[in-house]
């Protein structure tokens, strides 16, 4: 036997002597359950695609996003900043020029690309935040048993215990 007691509100659950154990104590904790687990199944789409769009990794296992981009760039601009060595350094009669606009271009998508993974990682960051926030909803773990809690409440009273087998056969995220 495991601990009687709703994981949302942490109110004593009523157990029935024949058929399926209650998961929670009634409809409004059961749905706050369902619309958290929709909203932090929504957040980790979310950061996935944030993380993939940093730091991807292919079908062949190869880098992709800005990991990947970056190191272009940055090779750009190293390169360019190389280049200033070709060009004497000024003096009292000369100043050597011409070596800017390419550090200029490789600097603006230096810039740019850093400017985006700026934002991407503050973004996963904030999603992180709120798949956590999401899943306070639930006090505690869920009891080990029924995992079939978005059903409508009146298919689980009209089903006694023993079909298993027809359990996950209709799951999924339906709405509520
Ligand atoms: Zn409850």
């Amino acid at each position: 036997m495991t601990s009687a007691v709703c994981p949302v509100c942490g109110g004593g659950l009523a157990i029935p002597g024949t058929g399926r154990r209650p998961v929670y104590c009634g409809k409004p904790c059961r749905q706050a359950a369902h619309r958290a687990r929709q909203a932090a199944a929504r957040m980790a789409d979310h950061a996935g695609w944030l993380r993939q769009e940093l730091a991807g990794v292919g079908a062949r296992g190869q880098q992709t996003g800005l990991e990947r981009d970056f190191h272009q760039v940055v090779n750009a601009m190293l390169a360019a900043l190389a280049r200033i060595h070709d060009y004497p350094r000024p003096t009292g009669d000369r100043v050597p020029s011409g070596w800017e606009p390419e550090v200029i271009r490789a600097a603006d998508s230096v810039r740019r690309m850093a400017g985006r993974a700026f934002d991407l990682a503050g973004a996963h960051a904030r999603a992180a935040g709120d798949f956590t926030a999401a899943n306070a909803v639930f006090r505690r773990a869920p009891a080990p048993d029924p995992d079939d809690d978005e059903t409508a409440p009146g298919f689980v009273a009209a089903r006694g215990a023993g079909d298993r087998a027809t359990e996950h056969a209709g799951r999924g995220e339906s709405g509520n």
